[in-house]
């Protein structure tokens, strides 16, 4: 038996793997301990080749010299009845996720109890002989459990309860006394005697019940040790001391040990501790000592706890720290970088690319929310967390957001209605989030939300009604103040009120340090943002974003002085009245187009022509209505428009299926003259920063292509009976003729989001020097699920697990072989045709993986995953030795 006992304390340890494999999580916690020559309090570890024997074996002639090791440590003796050592066991199991209780104070017994009061007093000795038998309980209800006893599960349980009352009340020691004597009657017989040697003899009990629950509970696992450790107090006196921290602010990632020390206290439930930076000097210097070692050892944070008895500090034990936030990782990860502890590989690989969501969102101060009521779950449409009274109309919240203003109020609000459109998004715009309940992650709501850096959460139980919604039984009525909670890593909430928020500062929390590190891993698949302002062109370039890969020309006009120039071109009946508004629209796109490609000069930038479902941009209430027709009645036109004419315009719009109809290069084979424009808006701020000098490299896309006709008349235009397009080259050869300008590289490519372009890839490609894979709509058509209306079934797919997964995230299957069709159909005709993706599934790291050994070239993504995306990236480049 000999051999499956180890010994460990400042100066011994082994680090064996063969040992470490059966020693359990917490045995290999404490030789890591011991390996770094800290003062762990000393101990043997029993593995666990015969933890589940000890039944079988006479202990005592084994752990003697254990135990005098442990004597010699401490400077007492087990079940001396002047200076008694007590222990505690300590059960191991591999893995975290089993859960045993630590059992305290073995030794202690009715002859060395004297001896425990004279250091300790008398109330707190029985405290502590009733915390030994509240151990041992829980061990003999884990067994009745396990044998099926109910009956005794029940007692056992009662008593469990009754003692942990009695632990924390405040009770005399005769009272305590009293409690021992009765719950003792659940126990084997001489556990608490004053026989000689009853210390042994109490330690040998346990040692057999616990051998026993191990068997009982798994047989064949066989893979939980015990630990068996001195019993050392923090309350001997002032000189005492026990408490918990971590090596640094888990928060801020300040370089500054927190939490707390207790001293004088029974134990910390209940106790109020102090600063552990308040402790004595001699001793906090120690720590910080200690912590420095031990982030450098494990090269993260770790939390360590510790007793100092009687002037001498020991180590308890320590542990990964799972609450920390991303700002404290990545502050540690850099600290330990400029230390040199780790190089740059590490740092880039410790961090998980979803964890980068907290820090570029406000996140909820978990403590400020204890009180509020809350209701759980929803669809994350975009992350993070916001605060905000409620407005049910975007009409509604944006006279609010005014009145607030000019009253000096808060101007939080948050957004709830059924589904949002284009006429919304100046709402969205001012507001703080937005609650929706139709669609998901790739419905409009979400879509713009991310775009702009707002929260987005989906809840498809939401009912509005007028000025008030509710969900379940819960009801929120205008002007209401709620907060969202939209994590990346748990289950959204809402909470009734307001929390408090931790504000991203990416300056501050080291994400820019830390994304110029990810940076130098990334080499020839790249990430690019999709983007339509300058502002958010400006915040993903400083991420690292190389290009732009989705410029949605339609939202360029979402806002409000733009929107009706929008409409009033869509709904033109005549040409010239349409050219009438592209001429308002046009210097309106050139100076965003200048502005873009000025940011992003050097790197590509895609422009998508407009992709505009035409209903999105109808007008979809009575007032957004009256606003449009007061619009159109003050325009000087030499034609005036009835109230009707106007109505019956936008009605004549609705199709049945927007989502399949006139949309994409299908308006502008029906108008080219939309296209036109664009095409002269673009060139036009290209050749304006020729001029200034400054590299443009403009890529033209069209959306929604079916097939190489399509593009082939788009691009270079077509004459048939009496009618004529004209190509998009012709447009630009004008427009460069114009100012005089040397032609400037640039490349015409499409969306592939349609199945049936994607089998005809092939052909398509003579034509495009590019394709962008647009998987919102390519998932919607190759699997028939739209994109804004799944919600109301999805729930029972996932119950029944028909899907893997939300394919609106990840992939779908067959999206997939889709796209590695395309692009080697594409290839075939043209080798060094540029591919990429820019649907919404752009920033998640399997999709990632699935491009790049799709062999695409880039994904695109909204400017706050781009630092998601990056990392992603570089991980992959790590691991496959690309860099
Ligand atoms: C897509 O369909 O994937 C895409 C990027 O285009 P949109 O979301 O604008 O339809
Ligand atoms: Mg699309």
């Amino acid at each position: 038996m000999k051999k499956n006992i180890y010994f460990f304390s400042d100066s011994e340890y082994t680090s064996k793997e063969e040992v470490h494999e059966k020693i359990g999580i917490r045995g290999r916690r404490a030789m890591e301990l011991a390996s770094l020559n800290l003062p762990i309090l000393p101990g043997f570890i029993i593995d666990a080749e015969i933890a589940q024997r000890l039944d079988k074996i006479n202990l005592k002639p084994h752990l003697t010299n254990f135990f005098k090791k442990l004597e010699s440590g401490t400077g007492k003796r087990f079940g001396d009845p002047e200076n008694p050592m007590l222990v505690k066991i300590v059960i191991s199991p591999n893995m975290v996720i089993t859960t045993y209780p630590t059992l305290h104070n073995f030794g202690l017994t009715e002859s060395t109890l004297p001896g425990f009061i004279s250091f300790v007093g008398e109330n707190f000795a029985r405290h502590e002989v009733q915390f030994l038998i509240r151990g041992n309980l829980e061990i003999e209800a884990r067994i009745a459990e396990l044998e099926n006893r109910d009956d005794d599960v029940r007692t056992l349980k009662t008593a469990m309860g009754e003692l942990d009352k009695e632990l924390n009340a405040e009770m005399t020691a005769k009272q305590r006394e009293k409690s021992v004597r009765k719950h003792l009657a659940s126990l084997p017989e001489g556990f608490f005697s004053s026989k000689k040697q009853d210390a042994y003899n109490q330690l040998e009990i346990t040692l057999k019940r616990i051998s026993l629950m191990l068997k009982l509970d798994d047989l064949e696992k066989n893979d939980t040790a015990l630990i068996i450790q001195p019993m050392v107090y923090g309350n001997y006196g002032k000189d005492s001391a026990s408490g918990m921290f971590f090596t640094r602010n888990i928060v801020t990632g300040e370089r500054k040990i927190q939490g707390d020390f207790f001293q004088s206290a029974f134990n910390s439930i209940g106790a109020q501790g102090k600063d552990i930076n308040k402790i004595t000097k001699t001793y906090l210097v120690q720590l910080d000592k200690i912590a420095q070692t031990v982030e450098d050892y494990f090269k993260e944070i770790r939390s360590i706890r510790f007793t100092i008895e009687k002037k001498k500090l020991w180590l308890i034990d320590q542990r990964a720290v799972m609450k920390k936030s991303t700002q404290a990782e990545i502050k540690t990860l850099l600290d330990l970088h400029s230390r040199k502890v780790v190089d740059d590989k590490f740092v880039v690989r410790s961090v998980k690319p979803n964890r980068l969501n907290e820090i570029l969102h406000p996140i909820i101060n978990s403590e400020s929310v204890s009180k509020l009521k809350s209701i759980e779950g929803g669809i994350a449409g975009a992350p993070g967390a916001a605060i905000g009274r409620v407005f049910f109309s975007t009409e509604g919240l944006i006279d609010a957001y005014k009145v607030f203003q000019k009253k000096g109020e808060d101007t939080s609000l948050i957004l709830c209605m059924p589904a949002t459109f284009a006429e919304d998004v100046k709402a969205i715009e001012v507001a703080t989030g937005v609650l929706s309940n139709e669609g998901g992650y790739a419905a409009h709501a979400s879509v713009v939300a991310r775009q702009y850096g707002k929260v987005s959460l989906v809840k498809p139980e939401l009912r509005i009604r007028g000025k008030s919604a509710t969900m379940g039984e819960v009801a929120i009525n205008e002007g209401d103040y709620i907060t969202l909670n939209v994590p990346h890593y748990g289950d959204p909430s809402i909470y009734l009120g307001t929390a408090e928020l931790i504000e991203p500062n990416p300056e501050d929390s080291g994400m820019l340090q830390f994304n110029k590190l990810v940076r130098k891993y990334i080499k020839d698949f790249h990430v690019r943002v999709n983007a339509d302002t300058p502002r958010d062109v400006s915040l993903a370039k400083s991420f690292g974003a190389a290009g732009v890969g989705l410029c949605r020309t339609e939202h360029m006009f979402f806002d409000e002085k733009r929107i009706n120039i929008f409409r009033e071109m869509i709904l033109s009946d005549t040409l010239e009245e349409r050219q009438t508004a592209l001429d308002k629209l046009l210097p309106i796109q050139k100076t965003d187009f200048y502005k873009i490609f000025k940011i992003m000069s050097g790197h590509e930038v895609t422009i998508r022509l407009l992709d505009a479902p035409l209903h999105e941009f109808l007008p979809h209430n009575e007032e957004e209505m009256k606003k449009f027709i007061t619009y159109m009645k003050s325009r000087k036109t030499k034609k005036t428009i009835s109230d009707n004419e106007i109505r019956a315009r936008c009605e004549a719009l609705n199709e049945f299926n927007p989502m399949l109809g006139h949309r994409g290069v299908r308006i502008a084979v029906s108008y080219p003259e939309i296209y036109a424009m664009q095409i002269r808006a673009i060139f036009e701020a290209v050749y304006t920063l020729q001029k200034e000098g400054v590299p443009v490299k403009p890529e033209i896309m069209i959306p929604l292509i079916m097939n190489e006709n399509e593009l082939k008349l788009i691009i270079f235009g077509k004459k048939i009976e009496g009618n004529s397009i004209r190509g998009l080259t012709d447009v630009e050869q004008e427009v460069r003729e114009a100012v005089k300008a040397k032609p400037v590289e640039y490349r015409f490519g499409t969306m592939i989001e349609l199945p049936v372009a994607a089998l005809g890839a092939g052909e398509i490609a003579r034509y495009a020097e590019f394709f962008s894979f647009g998987t919102n709509d390519l998932t919607q058509t190759t699997t028939g699920l739209s994109r804004d209306d799944c919600n109301s079934f999805m729930p029972d797919y996932t119950l029944f697990d028909i899907l893997d997964g939300n394919p609106f995230q990840i992939l779908n299957h067959y999206v997939k072989e889709l796209i590695d069709l395309a692009v080697k159909r594409g290839r075939m005709t043209r080798p060094d045709l540029v591919t990429g993706l820019c649907g919404e599934h752009g920033a998640i790291p399997d999709n990632i993986r699935f491009c790049m050994d799709a062999g695409l070239n880039y994904v695109s993504c909204s400017s706050y995953s781009v630092p998601i995306a990056a990392l992603t990236i570089a991980q992959l480049n790590i691991e496959r030795n690309l860099v």
